[in-house]
């Protein structure tokens, strides 16, 4: 059986980090802190909200992808590991701290 595509639904909500308790203003495709990078495991597709982990994500890495910052979470909880394009946002040191670390392969 071959699962739908995923698709990106978006669904602006503000939110307080689980983490650092930053208030996070949602634009809709933020899903993770831009202070601290940490991320809640709620999603199966992205944005989706459908996952009932509910699992702490912690940043593991971050990753220079065509042109661009990604960032690997993982999930205490589950142990599911994502990727995520950094935001605008982000907090360019938290970013720095986290770039060039080996990042294991889910
Ligand atoms: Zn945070
Ligand atoms: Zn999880």
């Amino acid at each position: 059986m071959t699962p739908p595509p995923a698709r990106f639904t978006r669904r602006p909500e503000d939110f307080t980090c689980a983490h650092c308790a930053a208030r996070v203003r949602g634009d809709g495709y933020t899903n993770h802190c831009p202070r601290c990078l940490w991320s809640r495991h709620v999603d199966v597709a992205p944005g989706d909200r459908a996952a009932d982990c509910g699992g702490l994500m912690p940043p593991v890495g971050v990753l220079y992808e065509q042109g661009r910052h990604v960032l690997v979470q993982r999930c205490e909880r589950c142990g599911h590991q994502r990727r995520n394009r950094a935001a605008r946002g982000d907090d360019p040191a938290a970013l720095a701290a986290l770039f060039g670390r080996a990042v294991p392969d889910p």
